[in-house]
């Protein structure tokens, strides 16, 4: 499935689309076309602002990003929204599967808009948007929207490939009911208080209280001091007030911004590389059967798991070594062939 490069270059939608299916394809073929245009994409690559946007179910995330979005449009912006989404019923389903999400912005020209990809693990899907933002910012998208279910390690994932992380609220609930995660303050350089209109207003107004000195305990390092706004994304009170904070945020980030690539490409690497040994080693049934049996020994308590997995490693590299040899060897191992 062939990508018109200067459809995409110049910022054509469906032009991305297929993009991202060749990028979600998980045909060997396909990927090889894919790791192509990711390097044709590279170059062009990198210059967004790069926004994670997290939450629980029902917070009102795509109702916000409805709002927020098209003010961005009016302001000029082109706007990409991806998902990374666990995509289990356990986390109340995928998010942006329900075409019904954000209809106004998704008629708009000047977004893009792109479900969580169904039946990929946690892990693939995070891949699948690192390569889509290379994608969407070689199509002239230049606000990155990845939206994502507070529940655990999507956020961190999402963390790790935006510039600014913000998290949605919702008036009233405590910690627990929330779903907050320890660690997910120290995420956040937003704190957003969501719905605070009607009837919630107050209560909005006291959990942004309450969010603002369970900030006040936490020791942030960097170059910005996070804070809670009050926001309703179905008024759009505090919405442009907001937006200025980001700016100011984006402005102080610009500084660090290719310092802060380079960590992120570095550790999408690192990640691929220890992902990739994984799969090659458990692709090899005596290893797999070497680490399963080590991993049984570990959980019954006849090692320990720094012994278990010094013995696992040096097995395999004793293998490793030695196949190199063979390999090396100017005797041919097989005369006859
Ligand atoms: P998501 O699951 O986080 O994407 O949440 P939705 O955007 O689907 O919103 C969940 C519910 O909260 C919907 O019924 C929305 O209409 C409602 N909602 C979202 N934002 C607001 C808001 O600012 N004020 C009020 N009162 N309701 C809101």
């Amino acid at each position: 499935m062939p990508v018109d490069l200067d459809a995409l270059f110049s910022g054509q939608r469906r032009a991305l689309a297929k993009a991202i299916t060749l990028i979600e394809s998980t045909r060997a073929s396909d990927r090889t076309a894919a790791l192509s245009l990711l390097n044709a994409c590279l170059p062009r690559s990198g210059a967004s602002f790069r926004l994670g946007i997290s939450g629980v179910p029902g917070v009102g995330k795509s109702t916000f990003i409805e709002t927020f979005g098209q003010q961005l449009i009016q302001q000029g912006h082109r706007v990409c929204v991806l998902a990374v989404d666990p995509s289990s019923p356990k986390y109340g389903g995928s998010i942006l599967g329900d075409k019904t999400r954000m209809e106004r912005l998704s008629r708009a020209d000047e977004a893009f808009i792109r479900p969580s990809p169904a039946g990929i693990t946690l892990g693939g899907v995070a891949q699948r948007t690192r390569e889509s933002i290379l994608l969407a910012e070689a199509a002239g998208y230049d606000i990155i929207l990845v939206e994502t279910v507070g529940v655990g390690q999507s956020e961190h994932d999402v963390a790790s490939m935006t510039d600014c992380f913000l998290v949605l609220m919702q008036p009233g609930a405590g910690d627990e009911l929330q779903g907050i995660k320890k660690g997910i303050l120290e995420l956040a350089d937003f704190i957003v208080v969501n719905k605070a209109d009607g009837a919630l207003a107050q209560t909005a107004e006291q959990t942004r209280i309450h969010y603002k000195n369970a900030l006040g305990v936490l020791t942030h390092s960097g170059f910005w001091t996070p804070d809670v706004h009050l926001v309703s994304a179905t008024t759009g009170l505090g919405i442009v007030d907001l937006w200025e904070h980001l700016k100011r945020y984006q402005a102080a980030a610009e500084e660090t911004r290719d310092a802060r690539r380079q960590q992120q490409a570095l550790d999408w690497f690192t990640r691929l590389i220890d992902e990739g040994i994984q799969h090659q080693l458990l692709s090899q049934p005596r290893w797999a059967t070497a680490l399963s049996e080590a991993r049984e020994r570990v959980t019954s308590a006849q090692q320990t798991p720094p012994d278990a997995a010094a013995s696992v490693l040096s097995s395999m590299i004793s293998q490793l070594n030695h196949a190199e040899s063979d390999h090396d060897s100017p005797i041919p191992q097989n005369p006859a062939r």
